[in-house]
């Protein structure tokens, strides 16, 4: 299979082009669809599999292809346990955004604050955030989640670990309207507390897996 059998916009394809990528993994095969028809994911594969793409993909296409549902920004919000993971989302979406004029911001703990702020009122379409640092600006009204039409959890069991589960359930409850749809991605699911945060924020979500979790 190849990527230009999805439904993808061409400026997509051409950016996986220019990242000399052209077949896609086993989850991104079977994420990619069910991502672009806009129902709720709960998906796992292990490190390495290509789970980026599998939702940045899809979160492209519908901020391309769909017109905002409110006048409010972000329209995505992807969230990482960790600075480091949530700069390497980063840099891939940026490589995506460069070839569209949508807009993308980082929000980490460990830089300025009011900085971020003001980045925030600048209405990114797309936010990649750590749970803390994001959930302090939405205490703070620094932003909203109302026109929030995709709301991305990668490495959802290590989030977890760390202990963001409040702030995952503070961040939902902010964005909870009806036409959101929802993407948790982790490495395992054989985790305590993944079927309760999954059941609290997936709606109906379409399950899949790839390989021995680890
Ligand atoms: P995971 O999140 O599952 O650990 P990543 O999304 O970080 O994996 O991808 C791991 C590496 O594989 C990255 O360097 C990425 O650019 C590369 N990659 C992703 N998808 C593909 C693909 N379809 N073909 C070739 N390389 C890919
Ligand atoms: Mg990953």
């Amino acid at each position: 299979m190849q990527f230009t059998e999805f439904s993808l916009d061409a400026r997509l394809l051409q950016s996986l082009s220019h990242m000399g990528i052209t077949t896609p993994t086993e989850i991104q095969e079977m994420a990619i669809p069910v991502g672009l028809s806009g129902k709720d994911l709960m998906a796992s594969s292990k490190t390495g599999s290509g789970k980026t793409l599998a939702f940045l993909l899809p979160a492209m296409q519908r901020i391309i292809s769909t017109k905002a549902l409110s006048k409010r920004d972000p329209r995505v919000l992807i969230l990482l346990p960790t600075r480091e993971l949530a700069n390497q989302v980063y840099s891939q979406l940026r490589l995506l955004v460069a070839n569209t004029q949508y807009k993308a911001l980082k929000i980490l703990g460990g830089e300025n604050f009011n900085d971020q702020a003001k980045a925030l009122a600048r209405d990114p379409h797309f936010v990649v955030a750590t749970p803390g640092r994001l959930a302090d600006h939405l205490a703070q009204h620094h932003f909203h989640l109302n026109g929030l039409e995709l709301l991305i959890l990668d490495e959802a069991d290590r989030m977890l670990d760390l202990g963001f589960a409040d702030q995952l359930k503070a961040i939902n409850a902010a964005a909870d309207h009806k036409r959101r749809q929802t993407l948790m991605f982790s490495a395992t699911l054989n985790h305590n507390e993944i079927n309760e945060i999954a059941s609290e924020l997936l709606k109906d979500p379409k399950h899949v897996a790839v390989g021995a979790s680890n």
